[in-house]
């Protein structure tokens, strides 16, 4: 056995291996302590390896699913080792002795899930593989829960962003790359281009791909690792998987990693759901609903009129709050066909996910009808309406052969329907007339033997069989009472008989045969649904987008949200914005949120925005931003009025001391990742920057916002909030024309401080910091100590014009950069023009001090 076990074990590679034994899944060595301790089960010992006792532990195989879940939770996969033969086979095969064969059946891993048990309803599973060919890299991405496929171009560079965007639970690379974002890696030449294309067209059984678009040499790359992959954890079975879908990363919003979190835009920075944008928004009814406003919102649009078709559908469901009822009560009642059919197409579906299809066909066929008749429905309804509708035979077919409610389990049977299959519901008469007969049997018995306490019972080991308590056991042991012994137990007595053996045959077969009758039936019930996979697939889409619409209509009404007007010049005008969450937050405490203006344009496109602690900077930034996402998700947006040109990548960083916690070279991180703003921010994009440049000492920190500032004033030329407590940053006010000064107000008021949260003109005339202080409970002895040495410092500061003294001298950003890049030229120049093997030592020491001269 541990011949057997040892080369299953070598065949799993690094995952854990479930080793069937009997009613168990057993693991051994490292796999056993490991589980034992994520698991918190009991760490036992068995038999001897190499003179060593070994580690073993093991969990029930008809619970395996809880188990499996929470490994998978802790980052593990999981390799089942199931027995494909039974013993008696194995008997036949090789003598008494012989082991019963076992495989490896199944590779669990996070990313290739489709138990309902194991999967969050209301989020997506991506499972994603990243290709590179020529430079050019893409991303093909699969939730096999449903089915849905896509591939995504995009720049090596963008890599990040896009899986970010993704929130892949797993991550493959070919392994001869370095990602450091991947979960694991896979033979090199599962990402060859040319096999991936073969895969492809073998699993879409088509001759060529164009009809699903163009692949580039690394989208074929990607999709075939991908596909590798996912053959490779099902053992060879093909995944269900959708056409897929292909787009370049420019067709959204580039977001990267960094600003997703700050933002917190569909997780919080505790990594949870709520406190997020998603969370504050999500009125969806259903887990399909759900899915795709977390992929919406993780993806806001680029193309106006796809942005416009969303924001028609959502107006529409706004305007007219009957329909939007009647949509969203109708959704709530239907379950997820989406996963019940990635469920049955995986193999691993049951009669009820055969029942969700035809409940939930039946109810998107009649939402069809309804929304169909809308007078002047908006474009994307129009569209999405065919796909709600045309099921009819297959709704038909699964009303007549299913139960009501089918189970899960389809070994008991009893999932088709009576008048269905004349001949399944004679074998069920057949049985039922067993059962009544055994029932008169029984009544007989206790007449015959005077014992009112006789039973006729079943059990998987005796079948059929005749109890007694053990009181009463003496009158049926006598050789001549007809009854044969079986059993006793503690306190019963167990018998057969002959009669009862032969009606208990009958009733037994004929179960059997309605079994296997019923259990034909499942099979070409799921094939007749799975013939239509790829239209189901679109009907769950259709649901998934209107629930989407209706919740998006739901969260405007209730907030009192504005539909966004949309222009082609770079303008953001918003009036009245709010932050949703943390209105939110608010609210439930009982305050109000102060709504806020923000208006940027070509001639005030960059607001540095002042003001003490807590008054609201972060806020007032932060919801400017979430209104351009929800804008270009195709949502209503919590303002009075909002108009803005498209974004096409936004950005948002944060100075390093909030970020502390994190625990990295914070200070390094901030000048990263604001360096990737100057290098990437167009005039299209949009940025906020809050506090950049604090993370160091006073003078350095200074120096850097103020080279920020300039150069996205200068350079990038994009719109952008700049939060900052330098108050010496105002004076750039005076030099930079498209910069204007704001902040945050505040007021002292019988020594205490009043924060207001409202966003004014001009600079703030002060810091509050000592007020801020007192109002955080610092102690009256230390603020008092901070008085006074605050003013001596305020002293020194009139003697020396402080710590932007000088500035004034500096040349503007542009004459700096300008004299900058024309001397590098001139180097260049005078560079390219030496003929280095021409010149002598002397010469070239000359020439040296020359260029040096230069600069
Ligand atoms: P800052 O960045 O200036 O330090 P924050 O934006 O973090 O300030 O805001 C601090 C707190 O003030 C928030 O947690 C919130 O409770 C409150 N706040 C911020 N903006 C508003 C607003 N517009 N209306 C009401 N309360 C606000």
């Amino acid at each position: 056995m541990m011949a057997q076990y040892l080369a299953l074990k070598a065949e799993a590679d690094d995952c854990l291996l479930f080793y069937r034994m009997g009613d168990f899944f057993e693991l051994f060595f490292e796999d056993a302590k490991i589980a034992a301790q994520v698991l918190d089960i009991a760490l036992t010992a068995r038999g001897e390896h190499d003179g060593e006792r070994i580690p073993m532990c093991g969990v029930p195989a008809h619970s395996a699913e809880g188990y499996l879940a929470r490994l998978i939770k802790a980052g593990h996969r999981v390799a089942i080792a199931d027995q494909v033969e039974t013993p008696e086979e194995a008997k036949k095969r090789g003598g008494s002795k012989a082991l019963v064969a076992r495989a490896i059946v199944r590779v669990v891993t996070a990313g290739t899930l489709t138990e309902e048990a194991l999967l969050d309803s209301r989020t997506a599973n991506w499972c994603a593989a990243v290709g590179e060919a020529s430079g050019e890299c893409a991303i093909a991405a699969a939730d096999i829960s449903t089915g849905r496929f896509e591939i995504l171009e995009c720049s090596a560079e963008a890599v990040g962003a896009a899986l970010a965007r993704l929130n892949a639970v797993e991550v493959i690379a070919a392994d001869t790359t370095d990602l450091h974002l991947a979960t694991g890696y896979r033979p090199k030449a599962e990402f060859d281009s040319g096999a991936g294309e073969a895969r492809l067209k073998r699993l879409f059984g088509v001759a060529t791909l164009d009809g699903f678009g163009q692949f580039s040499r690394a989208a074929l790359s990607a999709a075939g690792g991908l596909t590798a992959y996912l053959e490779h954890t099902a053992k060879g079975a093909l995944p269900f998987l959708r056409p897929p879908r292909i787009t370049r990363s420019d067709a959204h919003m580039a977001i990267d990693a960094a600003t997703r979190e700050s933002l917190e835009l569909t997780v919080s920075q505790s990594g949870a759901r709520k406190g997020s944008l998603l969370d504050a928004v999500d009125r969806t009814v259903t887990g399909a609903g759900a899915r795709l406003l977390c992929t919406d919102i993780a993806a806001p649009l680029m193309d106006r009129s796809a942005i416009e078709a969303r924001l028609d559908l959502v107006q529409r469901f706004h305007d007219e709050q009957n329909l939007r009822d009647d949509l969203r009560a109708s959704l709530r009642a239907l379950p997820d066909i989406g996963r019940a059919l990635g469920r049955l197409a995986a193999g691993r579906g049951s009669p009820r996910d055969l029942g969700q299809l035809r409940d939930g066909l039946d109810g998107a066929w009649r939402l069809g009808e309804k929304l169909g008749k809308l007078p002047q429905p908006p474009e994307l309804l129009g569209a999405l309406i065919p796909d709600l509708r045309g099921h009819g035979a297959l709704i038909d077919l699964l009303q007549r052969a299913l139960v009501p409610a089918p189970p899960i389990d389809a070994g008991q049977g009893g999932y088709i329907a009576e008048g269905y299959d004349a001949a399944l519901d004679d074998l069920r008469d057949a049985g039922a007339g067993g059962r009544r007969a055994l029932a008169a049997l029984e009544a007989d018995y206790r007449q015959r033997t005077g014992i009112q306490a006789l039973k006729i019972k079943h059990n998987g080991v005796l079948g059929y069989h005749i109890e007694v308590a053990a009181k009463h056991a003496d009158e049926l042991m006598r050789p001549d009472s007809g009854f044969t012994h079986r059993q006793t137990l503690a306190g019963v007595v167990r018998f057969n008989a002959p009669e009862l053996h032969e009606i208990a045959l009958k009733v037994t077969q004929a179960g059997a045969h309605a079994l296997t009758a019923e259990a034909a039936h499942l099979e070409e019930l799921t094939a007749a649904a799975l013939d239509r996979g790829e239209a189901i697939a679109a009907t769950a889409d259709a649901l998934a987008r209107l629930d989407v619409a209706g919740a998006l209509a739901e969260r405007a009404a209730e907030g009192g949200w504005t539909r966004p007007v949309l222009v082609d010049h770079a303008c953001f005008e918003v009036e009245g914005g709010r932050h949703p969450v943390v209105e939110t937050a608010l609210a439930k405490s009982g305050e109000r949120f102060v709504a806020n203006d923000c208006v940027l344009s070509e001639s005030s496109r960059l607001w540095l925005v002042t003001g003490p602690n807590m008054g609201g900077k972060s806020t007032f930034l932060r919801q400017n931003a979430l209104i351009a996402v929800l804008a270009q998700v195709g949502a209503y947006v919590p303002a009075a009025r909002a108009k803005l040109g498209l974004v096409d990548r936004l950005f948002s960083r944060v100075g390093a001391s909030d970020n502390l916690a994190r625990g990295r070279s914070t200070f390094m991180v901030e000048m990263v990742e604001t360096a990737a703003i100057l290098a990437q921010a167009t005039p299209r994009s949009f940025v906020i920057l809050d506090e950049v440049g604090r993370g160091t000492s006073t003078y350095d920190g200074l120096a850097i916002a103020w080279a920020v500032v300039e150069a996205i004033h200068e350079d990038n030329r994009c719109r952008c909030l700049f939060a900052t407590h330098y108050h010496e940053l105002t004076r750039l006010a005076e030099r930079c024309e498209a910069l204007s000064l704001h902040h945050v107000r505040a007021r002292e008021w019988k020594g205490d401080l009043v924060l207001l949260h409202e966003v004014a003109e001009g600079p703030a005339d002060r810091s509050y910091g000592l007020a801020v202080a007192r109002l955080a409970g610092l102690p009256p002895v230390t603020i008092a100590r901070a008085k006074a040495v605050l003013a001596k410092l305020e002293a020194g500061r009139q003697k020396t014009g402080g710590i932007a003294a000088g500035l004034d001298d500096l040349p503007l950003f542009a004459a700096a950069a300008e004299q900058e890049a024309e001397t590098v030229d001139a180097l260049r120049a005078e560079l390219a023009g030496i003929d280095i093997d021409a010149l002598s030592p002397r010469e070239a020491l000359d020439t040296l001090y020359r260029l040096k001269t230069m600069m």
